[in-house]
This record gives structure tokens, C-alpha cells and sequence, in this order.
């Protein structure tokens, strides 16, 4: 929202729209920016100085002449300054530094079980620190962009809850600025996957798309007409509590019967481990016994196997998130649906069967020219979308 005569807002807005468009097509010259986004020529000149000032953006060169001499082109200065993407679920912390293009620069992940933390908010600061200590040049730190699983409310900087991390209305924001003194940004992890695909992914034109996660949460997030739809409260996207079956397990929500309980990673893993107890053969069984735990990446390879109960498996989930996409498609009429996450990145038959679902079972009309897509950024989509929450506020402040 713009408030009118709020001068420092509109230089923000401009600034941002400056910055965007020097990402997208510079190296360019200060009249061809001044061309394309409508903005008078000085207040493009005194926007390029301020940005120029914090290392954001230089001069790279001339460009060709229109009669006069020739003008100084000016580019994204993507290296000097960085940003921090955190990406925390339920099992892991993962910490990267960025450029501006969002490109990862440096990752680490810390395992995150109860017994490695006692405050997970304390956790992730000490190692923030930690990881901030190896930058000689921390005041180039842009700021700290973290996406959480569960309902988060943006503009507060709160995560308002996150059952797995029995999180709950946790200022989370506050305590890491007041901690680190950097400026900190918090999202939902899909609303953050859903600005990366948006800023830098496949499928950037896109101005109605759905992104689903499936790993070790279930969730959605909802572009309509180029705008995150995040409901009254900011909770909306919690796809993996939409109720699919009355007669199921109780869901760690109080409900009964949520999608999550049939195609989460924590249910598919308890899934494998009683059909092998039941005696079925499987390569899993080996690897179960040798590592004395499943992993994603053990399933996923047991499926490129054909390995058939990994491969009943599979098509179970299919099933199941199949049946909430089908849904999803006939509520929204999205143009695609893109499927990230730790169970479907990296696995092309799970896209091909859910593909195959949807087609059959949703409206005719609403699946014209539709298709359900991975992810552009496989298996660092998490920490890419944790960046993009502060990458999207720093270079578009149209789109919400
Ligand atoms: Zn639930």
C-alpha cells in the first residue's frame, strides 16, 4: 500500500524498482532505466548515486552512442555485499551465505533434534555467530532472511506456530536483531520457495501458481494475480491439515485425518518400517538393518531401483497428494503447480504419477495447458527461498 506524499516510501519503491530492473537487464544506461520504468531522469541519476554509495550497484563500461557522447552503463555490483538465508524444518538448520543473484557462496547444515537444542531460538543465534565469524566484512551483511514451516507472520517477524518446534507466537525477529544487530526478515518456507521460483526460477511469468512442499512437512503457497495470498491471519497454505479422510489418525493438529499423516516423510518412513516388520521384501530392508535408519535419499534410491514396495510406496503417496492437488487445481484454476521439497526433488517418476493423477481426476477446463513442475532449484530450493524473502523486499516492494 502506498501512502500518497509519504516521500521516503516513494523513494524506497523507487530504489527497488531501479535496483530490479539494473538485475534484470544491465548493464544499462541511466536514460534506457529512466525509458522503461517512468521515472524522471534526475531522480534515476539521484537513486543510481545512493545505490552506487552502498555498494549495491557501479559503472561497468559504455554503452552505444545515440548521437552524443556514449553513456555509462551501470550494473548490479552482485558480489560486495551478501545476504544470510536460513532454512529451518524439522530436522535440520541450514545456514548459506548468497550474492544478489542468489547464488549460494558458502552452506552448512546443523542436525536438529531435541536433544541438540533446548531453545531452538537460541541454537539458531549461537550458530548464526558462528557461522558470521568466518566474514572478515560483516557490515556488508545486507541481512539475515529466515523461513520457518507453519504459520508465520511476516510483518511481525513472529512465528506464530510451528507444532514440530513447539513454537509458538515466538518474536523470533526481535531476539535475532537484538542479538546479531542485523536486520532480519522471517517468512513462511513455501511463501520463501514460491518468491525464488517468482524471482529466479523457470517460471518467473507466472502470475497464478501454487507451490507445494512435501518432505518433512506438508504446505502450500498461493500466488493470485502476482500477490501471495497469506489470509486474514497470514495462515493460509496449511494444505497439509486440509482433512482427507474422517476415519484417520489423529493429526498432531487435534484434527483427524490431515493430508500430512499419509504422505509426509515421518508417515512414509513408519510406512516402509511396518511393511518390511510385516516380512515384505524390499532393498530398504538391507539398508534399514546396516544404517539403522531410512533417509529420503535411501528411498529415493530404492524408487530409481524399482524396487518394488519402494515403488507401492511412492505411488501410495501419489495417491494421496494427488487427491489434495485435485482440490487445490479445481479451488484455484492454477496456471501451474510447482512440487518441491526434500520427497519430490530430484524424483521425475513422482512428478510423472502425480501428473498422471491430476489429469484424470481434476476439471477438463482447469487442466488445459496445466502441468505439475519440480522445483528450478532442487535440493538448495529451501535455503534459496529463505533468501528470497529479503532478495524480494529488496528488489520488488510492488509484489506482496
Ligand atoms: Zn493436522
Amino acid at each position: 500500500m502506498v501512502r500518497k506524499g509519504d516521500a521516503k516510501l516513494i523513494r524506497e519503491l523507487n530504489r527497488s524498482i531501479i535496483l530490479d530492473i539494473i538485475r534484470k537487464q544491465g548493464p544499462i544506461s541511466r536514460a534506457e532505466i529512466s525509458k522503461v520504468v517512468q521515472i524522471s531522469p534526475t531522480t534515476v541519476a539521484s537513486c543510481i548515486n545512493a545505490l552506487m554509495e552502498d555498494s549495491l550497484v557501479m559503472e561497468s563500461g559504455t554503452g552505444v552512442s545515440s548521437g552524443g557522447r556514449k553513456p555509462i552503463l551501470v550494473q548490479l555490483n552482485p558480489n560486495d555485499r551478501f545476504l544470510i538465508g536460513v532454512a529451518v524444518n524439522a530436522s535440520k538448520i541450514t545456514i548459506a551465505a548468497f550474492n544478489l543473484y542468489a547464488t549460494v557462496q558458502k552452506k552448512i547444515s546443523h542436525s536438529l533434534r531435541n536433544e541438540t537444542y533446548s531453545d531452538v531460538c537460541d541454537f539458531l543465534i549461537t550458530r548464526l555467530k558462528d557461522f558470521l565469524a568466518g566474514f572478515e566484512q560483516k557490515d556488508n551483511c545486507l541481512g539475515i532472511s529466515i523461513t520457518f514451516q507453519g504459520i508465520v507472520d511476516a510483518n511481525k517477524g513472529v512465528v506464530v506456530y510451528n507444532p514440530k518446534l513447539n513454537m509458538s507466537n515466538v518474536s523470533l525477529k526481535d531476539k535475532i536483531e537484538a542479538a546479531l544487530h542485523i536486520p532480519t526478515y522471517i517468512d513462511n518456507d513455501t511463501n520463501g520457495s514460491l518468491l525464488a521460483e517468482k524471482g529466479y526460477g523457470h517460471y518467473q511469468q507466472a502470475k497464478n501458481l501454487i507451490y507445494v512442499t512435501i518432505g518433512d512437512g506438508v504446505g502450500a503457497s498461493i500466488l493470485v494475480n502476482d500477490a501471495i495470498y497469506r489470509g486474514y491471519l497470514g495462515g493460509a497454505g496449511e494444505f497439509g491439515h486440509t482433512t482427507i479422510n474422517f476415519n484417520g489418525p489423529v493429526c498432531e493438529c487435534g484434527n483427524i485425518g490431515c493430508l500430512e499423516n499419509y504422505v509426509s516423510w515421518q508417515a512414509t518412513q513408519s510406512r516402509i518400517e511396518e511393511e518390511l516388520s510385516q516380512g515384505k521384501q524390499s532393498i530398504l530392508s538391507d539398508v534399514l538393518k546396516k544404517k539403522g535408519q531410512l533417509t529420503i535419499e535411501t528411498f529415493h534410491q530404492a524408487v530409481l531401483q524399482q524396487d518394488p514396495l519402494a515403488l507401492s510406496i511412492m505411488d501410495n503417496i501419489a495417491f494421496y497428494l494427488g487427491v489434495g492437488l485435485v482440490n487445490i487445481i479445481n479451488l484455484f484454476n492454477p496456471e501451474k503447480i510447482i512440487v518441491g521439497g526434500e520427497l519430490a526433488n530430484n524424483n521425475p517418476y513422482f512428478i510423472q504419477k502425480l501428473n498422471e493423477f491430476v489429469l484424470k481426476h481434476s476439471l477438463e477446463t482447469h487442466t488445459e495447458n496445466f502441468e505439475i513442475l519440480p522445483s528450478s532449484f532442487g535440493d538448495d530450493s529451501e535455503v534459496i527461498g529463505a533468501a528470497s524473502v529479503l532478495l524480494h523486499d529488496l528488489f520488488h516492494s510492488t509484489i506482496r
